[in-house]
């Protein structure tokens, strides 16, 4: 029993021994868990802490913070940037980044993205122009580096954008004011002289022309003596904005302080258009101005240096147009003067010339002068030319190449080919009723007419005002008129040609128009020009030129005409050759309305002795 009782007070013991270990396990193992549990509480409360740290700073940092898939597509933007760009955060969210930058710098955007990629640069930084919602640029400074995982795949951009248009504008007024002058907002000395620097080096690279204008006002001192100095201040604002409005925005208007100006025209071709800018100051200058209620008249002089024929270097330039300037005032004021008296006289004459054309119109001063073509196989005269002349009392005979010249550069010429176009088809009307029936008209045309877009309109009025066929009109046109704007010029004798009216290409062989274009246009005559027939009995090469060019123009289906023929020798030669047509003094030099109808009377075969004819030009 004792046995009994003692292996039962042992197993009793060993069960609560092992309890007792099991409970102090468990208990351990219990607090071990809540040890855990409340770790992983701290560390959850401190992630939290930490993201709504992250969350404060991001969304409230000045900056504008996003984050970007590689493509430029936001994945997360900050308020900061939201406000930066007018969006919200959404509208941000569905957004491309890269959308936003100004085109100007998308180029370089892109480029430093490709870098940032390649590991070529670890952080891109720049200033750059972007859009805001309400599509006002403004500008940013930009900061973008590229985050990669653990394979250094990139995973996104970390974009941070700065406004600083605040310091732009500052630096910007900065710099205006460094190179402006105060009174008038116009460029003052330092940016004249790097312009100049500028221009120069242009003008040398592209063998370009430009002009330096000096001006400088009579006796302002008079009038700040008897107005007052701020009226004087007044005036010279005045003064300032129109010479702004006298040159284009590519030319500049400078004050070199006081009453010096100084005017820099670019792209310079002519003397003549710095005469007529000159001009135009001059009389834009003395309109009346009025100041305080008092009517007040200034007048300026102009001294005019040009590059490159007054001086290759910008001191030299300026030296010049000081020069002309001071002989501008000893003409007494209120004139220009370029550097050299001659191209100031060249000048003026071509201006004076250029308003007296403007006046020819009216005064009736042009007239039409003809030269009849020649069918060579049948001896038939088949057409004339028309010829423009202009009688002026102070000027004399002007010949069509000056008064083409002319009028192209003021924009006459519409008005004088309209007059033209008229004028030779109601000519032809009559020469027509006289029984003439089968003569055609050629007119000359200018690379103007093709550009002003109403040429098919006016042929059309006159055709419906004479009531002559379209065939019996022919136009002249030569290559290098064709070449300014072929697009244009081609599709207007494309409408020309379906009107029925008939295309020449005057002095063929002097310009580069490929002959493909003479077949796709179907051309009809093809006048070879007269420097080619003078040679072709002294020379052996101008000989065979125009052999070819006849067998050529033959072999297309075009008429060959042959022009500038003077001798007997050039028209046997021509004959032979198989050429169409010919026209030159050998026949007649151009003839008055009156001579050519007695031309037209007379039996054509004995051109020599219709060449003997009275002659008019
Ligand atoms: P063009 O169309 O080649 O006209 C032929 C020119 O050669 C004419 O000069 C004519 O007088 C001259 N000529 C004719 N036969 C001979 C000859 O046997 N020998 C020599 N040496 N010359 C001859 P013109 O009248 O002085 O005209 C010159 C150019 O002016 C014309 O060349 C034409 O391009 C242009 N032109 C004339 N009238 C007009 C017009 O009304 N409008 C336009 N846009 N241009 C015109
Ligand atoms: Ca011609
Ligand atoms: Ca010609």
């Amino acid at each position: 029993m004792t046995w009994i009782f003692s292996i039962l007070i042992f197993a009793a013991l060993v069960f609560s021994v092992t309890a007792f270990i099991f409970w102090r396990q468990s208990k351990k193992k219990q607090k071990r868990i809540s040890n855990l549990e409340l770790q992983h509480f701290d560390v959850t409360t401190e992630l939290h802490e930490q993201r709504t740290l992250f969350e404060t700073i991001f969304h409230h940092t000045n900056i504008g913070i996003a984050l970007l898939e590689p493509g430029g597509r936001v994945i997360r933007a900050n308020n900061s940037l939201g406000e930066l760009l007018g969006y919200t955060e959404t509208d941000m969210l569905a957004m491309n980044f890269y959308y936003l930058i100004h085109p100007n710098d998308q180029n370089s955007l892109q480029l430093n993205i490709q870098d940032l990629i390649d590991k070529k640069i670890k952080l891109y930084q720049s200033e750059q122009q972007c859009f805001r919602k309400n599509g006002d640029a403004i500008w940013i400074m930009t900061s973008i580096c590229l985050i990669h995982d653990s394979e250094e795949l990139p995973i996104q951009f970390i974009v941070q954008v700065q406004n600083i248009t605040a310091q732009k504008q500052a630096e910007e007024r900065l710099r205006h004011m460094a190179y402006h002058d105060p009174l008038t907002g116009l460029a003052n000395r330092n940016k004249l002289e790097q312009s100049l620097n500028h221009i120069v080096a242009a003008a040398r690279r592209h063998q370009q022309g430009f002009a330096l204008l000096f001006l400088d006002l009579d006796r302002l001192k008079n009038i700040n003596d008897t107005i007052g100095h701020d009226a004087g201040d007044l005036l010279l604002q005045i003064i300032a904005e129109r010479l702004r409005n006298t040159v284009r925005t590519t030319d500049m208007v400078a004050r070199l302080g006081g009453d010096e100006f100084v005017l820099l025209i670019n792209d310079v071709k002519k003397t003549e258009s710095v005469a007529q800018i000159a001009q135009k100051i001059l009389d834009n200058v003395l309109q009346v101005i009025t100041i305080k209620g008092k009517e007040l008249y200034i007048t300026t002089s102009i001294g005019i240096s040009i590059y490159p024929y007054d001086g290759q270097t910008i001191q030299a330039l300026m030296k010049n147009a000081d020069l002309a300037l001071y002989r501008a005032k000893e003409h007494g004021r209120n004139n220009y003067q370029f550097y050299t008296v001659e191209m100031t006289s060249k000048a003026q004459e071509k201006l004076g010339l250029q308003n007296t054309l403007a006046q020819a119109l009216v005064k009736n001063e042009f007239t039409l002068n003809y030269q009849p073509k020649m069918e060579i196989a049948t001896r038939r005269i088949t057409g004339i030319e028309a010829l423009l002349r202009w009688k002026n009392k102070d000027y004399g005979l002007i010949m069509p190449d000056e008064i083409i010249n002319l009028a192209e550069e003021t924009g006459l010429i519409i008005p004088v080919s309209k007059w033209v176009l008229k004028t030779a088809c109601h000519q032809l009307k009559k020469w027509h009723e006289m029984g003439f029936s089968a003569l055609t008209v050629a007119i000359n045309c200018s690379a103007r007419q093709f550009k002003q877009g109403s040429f098919v309109d006016e042929i059309l009025q006159v055709l419906s005002e004479t009531g002559i066929s379209s065939s019996s009109i022919e136009i002249e046109i030569t290559e290098s008129t064709i070449m300014q704007d072929p697009e244009n010029t081609i599709r207007v004798l494309y409408e020309l040609k379906d009107l029925g009216v008939q295309i020449a290409i005057d002095d063929f062989g002097t310009g580069y128009w490929s002959l493909s274009n003479l077949r796709r246009l179907s051309v009809d005559k093809i006048k070879i020009d007269k420097t080619f027939i003078h040679q072709v009995t002294a020379d052996e090469t101008s000989a065979a030129i125009v052999r070819a060019m006849i067998a050529m123009v033959n072999k297309l289906g075009i008429r060959s005409i042959a022009e500038g023929v003077e001798t007997q020798e050039q028209f046997n030669f021509l004959a032979n050759e198989g050429c169409t047509e010919i026209q030159g003094y050998y026949l007649t030099q151009p003839l008055a309305e009156e001579l050519m109808t007695t031309f037209l009377q007379h039996p054509v075969p004995d051109a020599e002795a219709i060449s003997k004819n009275e002659i008019v030009s």
